[in-house]
């Protein structure tokens, strides 16, 4: 067995796009007689600086040798390296034998590029240490992925599926041809074992991608038939190609465990905490709020684009408490979803007099309150009971918001009840 990690082939300009390419290497290497066996799909941190659109690093799973696995890799990404856009650096790892099998160092460099920051020395240190073959094009930031795709058949458990459909070349950069009735019925047939198909909220067909590219749509879910199936039910414009990868989408492998007081810039967490400051929408529709815990506090938003998701948030109160999860970039937990785990459900109302239901008056300060009718008194303010427009249990943000990475609740494993968008 071979693996074959690449990584930043995505060209913004021209629209070329890192599956794309892992699909044509795939290609190749099949038309020798070679077995692939299957695509890897990785999403590593979407946190990460210099990322490329959607930060997606690709491994190929063959049988052919080494040399051939590094020659066609080789070929396929020079061709586009040389003419995509100076952002891309693209990288090439080829590692011999089983992916299951990779060392332990190279199984937590994948995991880690999930959730944290590797640099090219690290990188390269690795792949050294590891005694694997390695290419890296222009600044050669590109195998840092390429090495976490090698990885990543060991360093992660949790797998989806995404049947990608691509466009015929002389269509690249035009308006996409895709009958949005015919994605609808097709996502609710198989719904949920696809999800983020569609934004059932928004009436968008969110798995037909705006930019410019090869990419005509993607169907992601947990069972690869009904993917497939999904597609087959599309009508659109003709289909030059289609794989199903194997991916970390959908898994929530960048989320980490912390504390409020130890989250930093640039990694993404699960959190627990107490609202501590109301929620507030500001200009241009972000809704912002503010946790703590014992130690410190964190201000935490749900942006325009979350759009329905934005009511969930501005229903909560303080007292509520919550595990909160998402990136934290500029000291602000950018919100994907929240854990309601405990609802502050009471209000402090001045007291009315028990004997007339007038409305009892301050006493003075600290002197509890008085009926000037009656003459009764009490201590201090009531509690009222109020009612509460969220529940116990999981909220995220809709398929239109969806980070890849992200975990839609739909799929299940979560501590509490869910409220899934769909
Ligand atoms: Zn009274």
């Amino acid at each position: 067995m071979t693996v074959l990690g690449l990584d930043d082939t995505d060209s913004r300009e021209r629209g070329m796009c890192t599956t794309y390419v892992a699909d044509t290497v795939a290609r190749r290497l099949a038309e020798t007689g070679l077995t692939v066996d299957r695509v890897l799909l990785i999403r590593c941190n979407p946190a990460v600086e210099h990322k490329t659109r959607g930060n997606a690093a690709l491994a190929v799973h063959t049988d052919a040798p080494i040399e051939t696995a590094f020659d066609v890799a080789e070929g396929v990404v020079s061709d586009i390296a040389e003419t995509a856009d100076e952002r891309t650096n693209p990288g090439i790892v080829v590692a011999p034998g089983n992916p299951s099998d990779v060392p332990g160092k190279v199984m937590r460099f994948a995991r880690e590029a999930a959730r944290g920051h590797h640099t090219r020395t690290d990188a390269r240190e690795h792949i050294e240490t590891a005694g694997y073959r390695a290419r890296g094009w222009k600044n050669g930031r590109g195998v840092i992925g390429a090495l976490a795709a090698v990885g990543a058949w060991r360093g992660f458990t949790d797998w989806t599926y995404e049947h990608i459909t691509y466009r015929e070349p002389d269509r690249w950069g035009t308006d996409r041809e895709v009958d949005v009735d015919s994605v609808f019925e097709a996502a609710d047939a198989h719904y949920p074992d696809v999800w983020d198909t569609v934004d059932r909220g928004s009436g968008e067909a969110v798995c037909v991608p705006r930019t410019p590219g090869p990419v005509l749509y993607g169907i992601r879910g947990d069972d690869p038939e009904a993917c497939s199936a999904v597609s087959d039910h599309i009508e659109s414009e003709s289909v030059d190609r289609s794989r199903t990868f194997v991916t970390n989408q959908g898994t929530d492998a960048h989320l980490r465990d912390g504390a409020v007081s130890t989250a930093r810039d640039g990694h993404a967490y699960r959190l627990d905490g107490r609202v501590a400051d109301a929620p507030e929408t500001r200009r241009g529709g972000h809704v912002f709020f503010g946790i703590e815990d014992v130690d410190d506090s964190l201000a935490c938003a749900a942006f325009e684009p979350t759009k329905r998701f934005r009511d969930r948030v501005r229903n909560l109160r303080v007292g509520d408490r919550l595990t909160v999860c998402g990136e934290v970039s500029n000291g602000t937990l950018k919100l994907e979803k929240f854990a309601v785990r405990e609802l502050n459900r009471t209000e402090l109302v001045t007291p009315t007099c028990p004997d007339c239901g007038r409305t009892m008056k301050s006493a003075g300060r600290g002197q509890g309150y008085r009926c000037r009718e009656c003459g009764t008194d009490t201590e201090g303010k009531a509690e009222r009971r109020i009612e509460r427009d969220l529940e116990i249990g999981w909220y995220e943000v809709p398929p239109r918001a969806r980070r890849h990475i992200a975990k839609p609740l739909i799929r299940g494993g979560f501590d509490a009840q869910i409220h899934p968008e769909k």
